[in-house]
């Protein structure tokens, strides 16, 4: 018979397989038995849906033998088998994931598709036995199929097919254990304890039995103390699902081993929520937060959703309406005895169970995330800087809506110091007699903490929040206030502040119209106008905006792309009063109004480069600059 061989990425992934070293060759036990578990899944999955007769769930099963004399473990399942070409296809080759052929192939009905059980996990599953077998076969038959077939391997010189007989459908997987080696005692895997053991760590909430056939010693009737050898068979996982054991009875480390498992990550997850009530909604679920977010998560590749199961069976792998957008980097899972198996997507949208569901776990999330908020701040803080910008997106996106969820989540830096802020923890600190919570918007804190806007503010006791991503503003606006505290942009025309500084500002403006409405006019429609300032110190000038939109506003309008219509903000040039360079300006009007115009030009460059805008022509701003110097 024509050996085939394997495809390229096959062979190296067999390669690493044969010549493993890593340290866990047991794993190869929990991946065999979860494939027969998934082609349980499968068949089962197709009854159903096609509603087969005769093939109940009792009866589906995993077994499990030991043959110490050839060396031998056989992992069986009755599930859906392959045919020759599938054994080709799934054994053959990793590119061609099994799982999610099947998919693919489920039929026409593309709602279905996306339905159907199971998600092809690693695809490195099978080949994971190699780490422990010189030589494996696998013997499958399909459902509804007369034929069977033996695919036959020793590794990546390739393997057979070729047809056999079988006895009912689904797949006999026989593994011939490598030969014990200083380094690894493969024999341990024939010892019936050692699996028992190994399928109760890994493979212990498997719904289906997974099956055993152990021999044991008993003492004879009537014999003088001696024994017999019998056989029974066990069942040796619990089939209790992780999600429906007592908390009590798990730790983080049976959690995390799940998480990994299941939901692909590679670290354990920041936080484990564990979920069981009863009552409007009754529901399991089993929810994580991810230490890190996905590559992809702020794309529009990112898919979110949680795994639906009704009453253990796993019906849809990725249900997005579980879950609303703010915290879509969640994962997990809900069981619930109130659904329906054969439920399709247009229902479930307008399922009143799911709705329900759907919002006890939004609920759940909220709370846990503020108990980490409140009590566990540096994890929580992991967890903000992670997927913050999704509750800032969420508020936004619903125009506010979600504010009561989200608000109370926010966090900032501020001026206050380098950690980071709420705002109630803003209020609690804010001065007597303060009406608004101040922000400024910049690229970075440092950034911000050196715009000349804030200066004075901050001089007078008042904290500034810093605002570095550019959402931020826009969701400021949608929120308007918390807690009844009005939002106020440090940059914006009314601080807000009844005090001296506001009245002599005006009256110094009263007093220097003529000179004021002159740089105006110099400076044409660059700026709509030009005042004394309120807020600065030590800096000469600044450029702030009247009105809703900032500069800030301004800026990320324009950058998003198919922006062709730019927005423009209203600017304001505000001078200092109190910097020397405001006296000058006034013996100018009064005697040299050529040098006040180039004054003027020059100030207003000066302000745009302190907020970091381009400005127009920087070769005449550096040309005046060195005038001066030579002056
Ligand atoms: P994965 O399970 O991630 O797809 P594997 O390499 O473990 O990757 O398996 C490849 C494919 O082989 C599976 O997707 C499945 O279609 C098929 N397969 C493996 N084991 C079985 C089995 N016991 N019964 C039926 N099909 C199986």
């Amino acid at each position: 018979m024509r050996k085939k061989s394997f495809k390229a990425e096959s062979k190296r992934l067999l390669e690493l397989m044969i010549n493993s070293i890593y340290s866990h060759k047991e794993i190869f036990l929990r991946e065999l038995i979860s494939n027969a578990s998934d082609a349980i899944d499968k068949l089962y999955y197709h009854s159903l849906k096609d509603g087969i007769s005769g093939l109940s769930r009792d009866e589906f099963e995993i077994n499990i033998a030991i043959d110490k004399e050839k060396g031998t473990l056989t992992i069986s399942d009755n599930g859906i088998g392959m045919t020759a070409q599938e054994l080709e296809n799934n054994l053959g080759t990793i590119a061609q994931s099994g799982s999610l052929s099947f998919k693919k192939n489920a039929g026409e009905d593309e709602e279905a598709n996306e339905d159907i059980d199971i998600i092809g996990q690693f695809g490195v599953g099978f080949y994971s036995a190699f780490m422990v077998a010189s030589h494996i076969e696998v013997a499958s038959r399909a459902y509804g199929s007369e034929e069977a077939n033996l695919w036959k391997s020793d590794g990546v010189d390739g393997y057979t097919i070729e047809p056999c007989t079988m006895e009912g459908h689904g797949s006999i997987i026989t593994l011939t254990l490598k030969e014990d080696s200083p380094e690894e005692e493969y024999s341990r895997f024939l010892d019936q304890y050692t699996i028992d053991s190994l399928v109760r760590k890994y493979s212990d909430y498997i719904r289906y039995p997974i099956k055993m056939e152990k021999t044991r010693n008993r003492p004879v009737e009537g014999g003088d103390g001696e024994y017999e050898e019998y056989s029974e068979v066990d069942t040796l996982n619990s089939m209790v699902p992780i999600w429906k054991r007592s908390k009590s009875e798990l730790t983080d480390e049976d959690y995390n081993r799940f998480y990994k498992d299941k939901f692909l990550d590679f670290t354990d997850p920041l936080k484990t929520i564990h979920i069981a009530t009863e009552g409007t909604a009754t529901f399991n679920a089993l929810l994580y937060i991810p230490s890190k977010a996905p590559y992809n998560y702020y794309s529009r590749d990112y898919e979110k959703g949680l795994k639906l199961y009704a009453s253990g069976v796993l019906i849809m792998d990725m249900c997005k309406e579980l879950i609303p957008d703010c915290f879509s980097f969640v994962k997990g899972l809900v069981d619930s005895q109130d659904l329906s198996l054969n439920i399709s997507r247009e229902i479930l949208q307008h399922d009143r169970q799911l709705k329900l569901i759907a919002s006890s776990v939004e609920k759940k999330i909220k709370s846990e995330l503020k108990k980490m908020l409140e009590n566990d701040r540096e994890n929580y803080e992991k967890v903000y800087a992670n997927f913050g910008l999704q509750f800032k997106y969420g508020i936004y996106s619903s125009y506010g809506q979600n504010k009561d969820l989200l608000s109370d989540l926010l966090l900032f830096k501020s001026s206050n110091g380098d950690g980071y802020t709420t705002f109630a923890e803003y209020c609690d600190r804010m001065r007597e007699g303060q009406k608004y919570i101040y922000y400024a918007c910049g690229e970075t804190p440092e950034r911000i903490a050196r715009m000349p806007q804030i200066e004075r503010l901050i001089s007078k006791g008042y904290e500034v929040l810093y605002l570095t991503d550019d959402i931020d503003e826009f969701t400021f606006k949608v929120l308007g206030n918390w807690d009844e505290k009005e939002f106020r942009s440090a940059s914006g025309d009314d601080l807000g502040i009844e005090d001296d500084d506001k009245n002599n500002a005006e009256q110094i403006e009263k007093d220097n119209a003529d000179m004021l409405a002159c740089i105006k006019e110099t400076l044409g429609d660059k700026v709509s106008k030009v005042r004394p300032s309120v807020r600065l110190m030590s800096c000469p000038v600044c450029i702030t905006a009247d009105g809703m939109l900032s500069l800030e506003m301004e800026r990320v309008l324009n950058s998003a792309p198919g922006a062709d219509q730019k927005v423009k903000a209203d600017r304001v040039l505000e001078i200092n009063a109190e910097h020397p360079i405001f006296e000058k300006l006034c013996k100018l009007y009064e005697s040299d109004k050529e040098t006040l115009s180039k004054y003027a030009n020059m100030l207003y460059n000066q302000a745009l480069l302190i907020e970091d805008l381009p400005i127009d022509d920087p070769v005449a701003f550096a040309a005046q600059i060195c005038e001066l110097m030579v002056k």
